[in-house]
Parts: C-alpha cells; sequence; structure tokens
C-alpha cells in the first residue's frame, strides 16, 4: 500500500532530502508518495523540520505520526496542536559530529591551545598541561549524544563525571543524577558540557548559585540549548574569572543578535549552531525505517514522550 508523506521543512531541504528519503524508502521496502504538498487531510507521515510554513497539525487528522529531522524537540512538543506521536531525531552522522565537536574543544581547553604565550612574550615559557586523567570533565546529560561524547573523552582518558535525571551506568564514565549529583559533578569539573534538552526543569541549570560551584577558572561548552545558561550569571562569572571561557554554540536567541555581550568578549567563542547536523542520508534511514515499523504495527523508535518534554 502506498503512503503518503508530506516533507514539511524549509524549500531549501528538498533538493537534498528527497533523493536521500526515496533511496531510503526503497531500501526499508516503503512505498511512498513523496510530496512538498497533499491536501492536509490525506497525509499518512509528515517528515518536520522548523520552517516556520507548517504551525497547525490540528488538519492532518489521518497522519500516523510526525518524523522529526531535528533531535532537540522543545519548539514542536510545546505545540497544542501536535496530537500526533512525535520521533525525533536521533542518527549516526548526527552522534559522530556531536562527538567530534565535543571531543575538539574539551581537548582544545585541556590543551590551551587557544595561548599564545610565547608570540606574545617572545619567552621560552614551558607550560606542560596536565595529562587527561588528570583533567575532570562534567558532561550534564547523557542520553543518545551526551553519552556516546562522555564515552570518548573516557577514551581519551579524561576523568569524566555525568549527570542525568535518572541513574545510569556507562563504561569509564562515573554516573550521577539528582541534586546531589549535580553539585557533585560541578565541583570537579574543571571543563563541562553541557548536553541537556530544554525543558522546564532544565532552564538555567547554570545560573549564580550553580556556577560558584564550579573550580575557578573552570571552560564551558554549550552545544546543548542556549536557556540552559542565565546569561547574566556567566557574564558576571566569566568578569570574576570564576568561569576562564565558554565556547557556545546555542542561544536564547538565533542568530545571535548583533549587540550581544558574547560576540565581543574575549573569553567567550560564539560558534552559530554548527556543534552537528542531521545528516540527510542517515537521517532518512531513520525516518524509512520508522515508517515501514508504523505500517508494521511495531513501535516507534525516538518516540518522544511530550509530557516529560524529551
Ligand atoms: P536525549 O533526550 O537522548 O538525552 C537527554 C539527557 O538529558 C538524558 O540523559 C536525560 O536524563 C537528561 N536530562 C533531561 N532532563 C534532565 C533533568 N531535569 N535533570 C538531569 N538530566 C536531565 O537528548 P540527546 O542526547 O539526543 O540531545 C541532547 C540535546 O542536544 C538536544 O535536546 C538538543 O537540545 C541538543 N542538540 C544540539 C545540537 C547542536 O548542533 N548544537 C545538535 C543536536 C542536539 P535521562 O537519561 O535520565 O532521561
Amino acid at each position: 500500500m502506498t503512503v503518503n508523506v508530506l516533507f514539511a521543512g524549509r524549500d531549501a531541504q528538498w533538493p537534498i532530502y528527497e533523493p536521500t528519503l526515496r533511496t531510503a524508502f526503497a531500501n526499508a521496502g516503503v512505498v511512498a508518495d513523496l510530496r512538498m504538498e497533499f491536501a492536509p487531510g490525506e497525509v499518512d507521515y509528515i517528515v518536520y523540520a522548523p520552517s516556520g510554513k507548517l504551525s497547525d497539525l490540528t488538519p492532518y487528522t489521518r497522519c500516523k505520526a510526525v518524523l522529526g529531522l531535528w533531535a532537540g524537540v522543545e519548539q514542536i512538543i510545546t505545540n497544542p496542536t501536535l496530537t500526533q506521536p512525535y520521533t525525533r531525531m536521533v542518527d549516526q552522522g548526527l552522534t559522530e559530529g556531536m562527538v567530534e565537536w565535543v571531543a575538539g574543544h574539551v581537548l582544545r581547553y585541556h590543551l590551551d591551545m587557544d595561548m599564545d604565550i610565547c608570540r606574545t612574550d617572545r619567552e621560552w615559557q614551558v607550560h606542560i598541561p596536565p595529562l587527561a586523567r588528570n583533567r575532570t570533565v562534567g558532561v550534564l546529560g547523557l542520553g543518545e549524544l551526551g553519552s556516546v561524547c562522555a564515552q570518548a573523552l573516557a577514551g581519551l582518558n579524561f576523568n569524566v563525571q555525568g549527570w542525568s535525571r535518572s541513574a545510569k551506568s556507562i563504561a569509564g564514565v562515573a554516573c550521577h543524577f539528582g541534586e546531589v549529583g549535580l553539585r557533585d559533578v560541578l565541583a570537579q569539573a574543571e571543563i563541562l558540557v553541557l548536553l541537556l534538552p530544554k525543558t522546564a526543569a532544565t532552564e538555567n541549570v547554570l545560573n549564580a548559585d550553580t556556577v560558584a560551584l564550579l573550580p575557578k577558572g573552570s571552560r564551558i561548552l554549550n552545544p546543548g540549548r542556549g536557556p540552559l545558561i542565565d546569561d547574566e550569571a556567566l557574564l558576571t562569572a566569566l568578569g570574576t574569572g570564576q568561569v576562564g571561557h565558554a565556547t557556545l554554540d546555542v542561544f536564547r536567541e538565533e542568530p545571535l543578535p548583533r549587540n550581544h555581550p558574547y560576540w565581543a568578549h574575549p573569553n567567550v567563542t560564539v560558534t552559530p549552531h554548527i556543534a552537528s547536523e542531521t545528516r540527510p542520508d542517515t537521517a532518512s534511514e531513520v525516518i524509512a525505517e520508522n515508517i515501514r515499523r508504523s505500517e508494521a504495527g511495531e513501535p516507534l523508535l525516538h518516540l518522544v514522550d511530550k509530557a516529560r518534554g524529551y
């Protein structure tokens, strides 16, 4: 039976995703009519990426699932018209990209790669960083991305302290949870990586109180979501040296406004939400597999718990 699949992404994404989705459908044995336009009542599945075009999902009465191309879900699942099941993107390419971004920036901080002491002073100043085994990295969020990043860092010999909502066991990673667990992680984290989703419970997880728990001069990486950080608290902590440097990929407002103090701050690196990107070929396979599962009456992969918020 043919299923009608609406591609509800940006126009520019269509020529990229159309061929990869068609190939993935064929490989998964999914017979699909894939288009950018349908009468809403005829749609069986929606492949969704925020584009601003599809805000009211009410007319999609036949739709069995909305299949997201993004890992983050805070925009779509707070849409009250989303009554259909929603799956988010967990994709091998996305995970690999995040591991590379996190490992790269952790090593940059660990090895002080930004420092250029010799050139500045023209003096042969020997600065030997500790071995990774003597450097503690905190990872807040041990989900699909955080757990793999934590394991990669552990593989580089870092002392990795992770934190999640529920108790976990990950080889090579000291796992913590709950309020006390957060304090334990922060108290040790010379480098802190934020890989939490944005929910009511995680907003401002890094605030004036929690930032004060970090060892003085800690470095922060935020590839998670902008609202995880209280920006005023971070700017104050950067000013006092409580936080030595921050590399921020995500912001409350994106693009980051031109007059935002982060742009000019000497101890902040801004990257434009590029920590990791959904890869069309592997992501299309995930979408096709979920349609195959749905049609076969099997449970969907990566179904979002709307009540939990991620
Ligand atoms: P997951 O949903 O797989 O994992 C979320 C993790 O956060 C889980 O370990 C979860 O705990 C933990 N968590 C959630 N709420 C709390 C809480 N209140 N207290 C403690 N821990 C909590 O997400 P992913 O790993 O796939 O992605 C993480 C985030 O990364 C995304 O939500 C998105 O915002 C961001 N992202 C950014 C990208 C970029 O390019 N900058 C690209 C892709 C994603 P538990 O395991 O107990 O449920």
